[in-house]
């Protein structure tokens, strides 16, 4: 697997999201930080990508918060958003997902600022809101919002297509060990033994017909980053 060709993808996906994300109005504001929790999900790549930027200082402080999480509660996908939109396309039943309505706070905050913020994953871009979360207990994003979110899930998992996701921190804890790494970058890392789900390409974007047309300058910007 070309790990370094996808991570240059994945930047470049981040930045489309990222001037995305700057013509939006939003309630989002420093060290507002409901939306930190322990419920974040994340595709291998990404995990990648955050260990790979880490110093070793900062990598070891990292997985000692993880350990220290260990037992913190969390909430794991059963589907990945591709294999919601192959169900979708096909007129099928998505599995009930776990709820976990507990918020424990993701201990990858420090001092009210996310530890990693340049490295922070896609979920984490996406958690943005037209009033503070406090105010309700959850987020008031717009519809297009929402479809334009769910075309970067998309792209981000086909970019990823032989990994896996998973909730942030068990991820973590998976690519900290050496082999996985190492089996991750062959190809051969086994989702489900690690408590994940297995990723898949992008077959049909899970998008409303209203929303087709708006999309589409971003969508062109999507399709032109070799992935
Ligand atoms: S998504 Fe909600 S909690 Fe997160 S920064 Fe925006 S307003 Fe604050
Ligand atoms: S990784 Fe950073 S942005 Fe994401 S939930 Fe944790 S602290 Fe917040």
């Amino acid at each position: 697997m070309d790990i370094e060709r996808k991570l240059k993808a994945l930047d470049r996906i981040y930045a489309v999201y990222d001037e995305f994300v700057r013509t939006r109005e939003t309630a989002c504001t420093l060290r507002c930080t409901t939306c930190c929790t322990t419920h974040v999900t994340v595709t291998t790549l990404e995990a990648i990508k955050i260990r790979a930027a880490l110093l070793p200082g900062a990598w070891e402080s990292l997985c000692g918060r993880l350990t220290d999480h260990a037992e913190a509660r969390r909430f794991r996908p059963k589907v990945t958003t591709n294999a919601l939109a192959d169900i979708c396309a096909e007129d099928g039943e998505p599995p009930p997902e776990n709820a976990v309505a507990e918020h424990t706070s993701c201990p990858l905050l420090l001092d009210e600022l996310c530890s990693i913020y340049a490295l922070r994953p896609f979920n984490c871009r996406c958690f943005i809101s037209c009033r503070p979360c406090a105010e309700t207990g959850c987020a008031d994003v717009e519809e297009f919002v929402l479809s334009v979110n769910t075309v970067f899930l998309q792209t981000i998992e086909h970019v990823d297509a032989e990994g896996c996701s998973g909730n942030l921190l068990d991820l973590l804890g998976v690519l900290a060990i050496e082999a996985k790494r190492r089996a991750y970058a062959e190809g051969s890392l086994h989702c489900t033994a690690n408590g994940l789900i297995a990723n898949r390409p992008m077959q049909v974007l899970m998008l409303p017909p209203e929303h087709r047309e708006r999309i589409e300058p971003i969508l062109s910007q999507l399709r032109a980053i070799r992935i």
